[in-house]
């Protein structure tokens, strides 16, 4: 996330969700902000990786990750102040949410650290209760996403350089292709796919860290069966480079993102926003969405 070729990549993808009259244009406000100012939070990250067990096979789990809690919390505070200055473009709903969170953090009533640790188990698969997200759905019912989409936006550039420290150190090869669809280096489904070079290499990106890995080309990202008739998929007219790819043994449906005929470079987090008809599609169709968006939402 940290180069200047990434702003510009995420200001392009931006100007075309704008001039996509029916996406939700308060939600593309919202997520290309976001995504800029995680951009530009990369360089200062201390991250302590001494309690990950390494050698753990094969995967680490989403509860090993560690934050850099300052940089977490900066982030949050930087985000949530963009929502508010842009607040007439932003979704009230999210708008109004953040009013709260904001209050209660500055009155140190709400703990950020906590709400991380249990979106963290949330993925991990663990059994879930967690007071502070579950109070906070019922606090903000038009927008019972607005925290966990404040945390992990704000976790994103910690858990992005987690994940490749811990691949560097694992020797994960991201180009080797991987037999399971899950990620070598946290075991969380991708949430988007991604073909790539003259050949079409299937990559796949990780819902929860981010890495970014090459997956077989005729498998299902979720349940890893390999049978071709089980796999199909769809385009829907309107919207080039991208396909949905469904699996008939587990259900499932995953978008592939395809700009290898096109003038554009992708950028996952934003492209699955600016394919959400393909999601609807989907959904009609009786398909299940492998993983949330990296959004939470
Ligand atoms: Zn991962
Ligand atoms: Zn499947």
């Amino acid at each position: 996330m940290e180069t200047l070729s990434q702003t510009r990549i995420i200001l392009s993808t931006m100007e075309r969700l704008n001039s996509r009259a029916h996406l939700p244009a308060d939600l593309s406000a919202l997520l290309g902000k976001t995504a800029l100012l995680q951009a530009k939070n990369t360089g200062v990250l201390e991250l302590d990786l001494s309690g990950i067990p390494l050698s753990q096979v094969p995967v680490c789990s989403p509860l090993d990750f560690s934050l850099d809690i300052k940089n977490f919390e900066a982030l949050i505070a930087r985000i949530m102040e963009a929502i508010l200055e842009a607040r007439d473009i932003m979704p009230p709903s999210v708008v109004n949410a953040v009013v709260q969170i904001q209050g209660v953090v500055g009155k140190k009533e709400l703990s950020l650290e906590q709400a991380w640790n249990e979106i963290r188990i949330r993925f991990a698969g663990d059994d879930f209760s967690g007071t502070v997200l579950k109070t906070w759905e019922a606090q903000t019912p038009e927008a019972p996403s607005a925290l966990p989409f404040l945390v992990m936006a704000a976790a994103a550039p910690s858990l992005q350089a987690v994940g490749r420290a811990l691949a560097e150190a694992k020797g994960i090869d991201p180009e080797q292709i991987h037999t399971s669809g899950a990620c070598p280096v946290c075991g969380s489904p991708p949430y988007m796919l991604e073909l790539r070079g003259k050949e079409g290499q299937r990559f796949a990106h990780c819902s929860f860290c981010r890495f970014t890995y090459r997956i077989r080309r005729v498998a299902c990202a979720c349940c890893n069966i390999d049978k071709a008739d089980q796999l199909t998929g769809f385009t829907a007219e309107g919207e080039p480079g991208f396909r949905v790819e469904t699996c008939a043994e587990c259900n499932t449906y995953i978008k592939t993102i395809d700009f290898r005929e096109l003038d554009r470079e992708a950028f996952a987090p934003l492209n699955d926003l600016e394919s959400l008809p393909l999601d609807m599609l989907a959904a009609n169709h009786g398909y299940t969405r492998m993983a949330l968006s990296v959004w939470c939402i």
